[in-house]
């Protein structure tokens, strides 16, 4: 397994290769439709999501306006993500807290943010790194799947807690957010679920190849 000093080799080699590290929600920079849509994106894509979201956001461009949004309507615009019935309530119910408590916008702590209906560790800490640029590890598919194959993770690290303390002890707090979108592109392009390709890889000679 690495050390932090292996680890922030591979933070470095995934830097170079992707110096942008944007999210791959397009949320226009505006925090509450990042949340929104990082309920919307449990196991969907985020491709679907940011095409759903152009529809959802035209019609209901506030927190307010999807707090009060009619849920026959709500359902039928986010139905093609998957579990929209549960999705639109979670989506109504958390607007509604963001009014009402934190002046239209995600609260800046994990405590507060897991209180929303709909919010796992998962999205807040997307919400505490992208947003509030706080240090934080979003354990997404990924995220998961490419710890482990690099060796950062160790064998006994089997749920997405385990793996983001791990990563956390790991990973340099500044680094962590841009480091977990980095996994995701180089999952996409590189690391991917079903053939992962090993032979063109940049970070072979960082990996261990637990595959
Ligand atoms: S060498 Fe293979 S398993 Fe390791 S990171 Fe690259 S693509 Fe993934």
């Amino acid at each position: 397994m690495h050390n932090k000093q292996s680890a922030a080799e591979i933070v470095s080699a995934l830097k170079q290769l992707y110096p942008a590290a944007e999210c791959s929600l397009s949320y226009g920079g505006e925090p509450w439709k990042l949340l929104v849509m990082s309920i919307l994106s449990a196991q969907c894509t985020d491709r679907r999501v940011n095409i759903i979201a152009e529809e959802l956001f035209q019609k209901y461009p506030t927190p307010e306006a999807l707090a009060n949004s009619d849920i026959n309507e709500l359902e039928r615009i986010i139905k093609s993500c998957g579990l929209y019935k549960t999705k639109a309530k979670n989506i109504r119910a958390s607007c509604a807290l963001m009014v009402e408590k934190y002046d239209s916008t995600p609260p800046d702590t994990l405590e507060e943010l897991l209180k929303l209906p709909g919010v796992g560790r998962k999205i807040a800490n997307l919400i505490l790194g992208d947003i509030y640029g706080k240090p934080a590890i979003v354990t997404d598919t990924h995220c998961m799947r490419i710890s482990k194959r690099l060796g950062l993770t160790a064998p006994e690290d089997k749920t997405p807690f385990a793996i983001e303390r791990r990563l956390s002890a790991l990973i340099e707090p500044a680094e962590q957010s841009d480091f977990c979108h980095r996994l995701v592109l180089f999952g996409r392009e590189y690391c991917t679920a079903r053939s992962p390709r090993c032979n063109e890889c940049p970070l072979i000679s960082l990996c261990e190849r637990n595959l």
